[in-house]
């Protein structure tokens, strides 16, 4: 049996009373369905968590946006008329996520603000310690890379392609009060510290433009059990279309490294058909700048072929007008 440390429990009716309990050794804890096996390996040793899961996630329209409270369940994303019709790409990926269970518990928040993930550290203290830890929890070696310098652990979460590609902002509370920050600028390529928030600050909303019409979107995932494993690769892609032809176009390939990777060059594949030819080109972009770590399970150039393969699904969903 995996048995936790010691803590104690806040049990916050909103966001503001959690940020008043919060100290350097509290953590927030919302579904818990990533925290607590974490704790359960020991990768975390809190005093206190503070309990935000009962604090409610709405769903609703305001201004050409949609707001989505951090506290939303995935199982409610996933299944929630308004996402299904405005923001289809999206419910998908909610809909992806884990199994049914932890869909049920997991919340938007959580997902966005999962903790990187890799073979050698997702482990039982036991497992880590036989193996001398490594860089990202107590030792001082990364078994991936090879060296004593980088953690290459992989952000894992599958909203967060899709909400890449549809330009969301993430609204915040902490010490210093409340701000906004877009998604977009939260990640860094750093498996030890991937998140650029502070220390304390509280997801509380999800901001999403409506996109424009003929939208059009796909996510596509590489997981070895379709039943509950995490992503080893995924890929999302939207964009606004006449017809068969673009107006605009996002792609985003995430689970390869610490940082969702937003793919460059779109633009050039606007005002024209997105047929066979300019398919293949996409695809073969992704090839070239898409490299997966050995964080996660899956050979890295299987993984790097597979993104051309999802590429190529996920551009051709778009062109059929899914
Ligand atoms: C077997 C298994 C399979 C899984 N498969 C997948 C998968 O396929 N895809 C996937 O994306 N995830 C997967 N997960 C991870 C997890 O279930 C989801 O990512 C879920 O959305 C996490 O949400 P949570 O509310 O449970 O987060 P928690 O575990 O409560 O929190 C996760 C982290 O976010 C912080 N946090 C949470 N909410 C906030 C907030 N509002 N403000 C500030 N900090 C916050 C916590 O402090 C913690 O560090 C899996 C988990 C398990 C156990
Ligand atoms: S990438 Fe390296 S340092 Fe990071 S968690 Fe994995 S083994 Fe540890």
């Amino acid at each position: 049996m995996l048995r936790m440390d010691d803590f104690s429990v806040v049990v916050a009716k909103n966001y503001a009373e959690a940020a008043a309990a919060w100290s350097p050794e509290a953590m927030y804890v919302a579904g818990g369905t990533d925290l607590l096996p974490n704790l359960k390996h020991r990768l975390f040793h809190p005093k206190t968590l503070i309990h935000i899961g009962g604090i409610p996630g709405e769903i609703v329209e305001e201004e050409g946006t949609i707001h989505i409270g951090a506290g939303a369940k995935l199982s409610y994303l996933a299944s929630h008329p308004l996402l299904l019709q405005k923001l289809p790409p999206l419910a998908t990926a909610a809909g992806l996520v884990a199994g049914p269970q932890l869909r049920n518990m997991g919340t938007l928040g959580g997902n966005i603000l999962l903790d990187t993930r890799c073979l050698y550290y997702n482990q039982t203290e036991f497992w880590r310690k036989s193996l001398g830890y490594c860089l990202k929890a107590e030792g001082t070696w990364c078994h991936v890379v090879g060296g004593p310098k980088t953690c290459v652990a992989t952000q894992s979460s599958d909203t967060v392609p899709v909400l890449l590609c549809l330009d969301a902002t993430l609204q915040l509370l902490g010490p210093e009060g409340e701000r906004s920050l877009k998604l977009r600028d939260l990640y860094r390529y750093n498996g030890m510290d991937h998140l650029g928030i502070g220390k304390g600050e509280l997801l509380t909303k999800v901001v999403i433009p409506l996109p424009g019409p003929g939208f059009r979107g796909s996510y596509q995932k590489l997981r070895t059990r379709a039943s509950i494993d995490y992503p080893q690769l995924s890929v999302a892609f939207t964009g606004c279309f006449e017809g068969d032809v673009p107006l605009s176009l996002e792609g985003v390939i995430g689970a390869i490294n610490p940082q969702p990777k937003p793919l460059k060059g779109l633009e050039s594949h606007l005002g024209r058909p997105l047929d066979t030819a300019a398919i293949e080109a996409i695809a073969a972009s992704v090839y070239k700048s898409t490299r997966p770590q050995g964080s996660v399970h899956g050979d890295t150039n299987w993984r790097r072929q597979m993104a051309v393969v999802y590429t190529r699904r996920a551009l051709q969903a778009l062109a059929r007008g899914e």
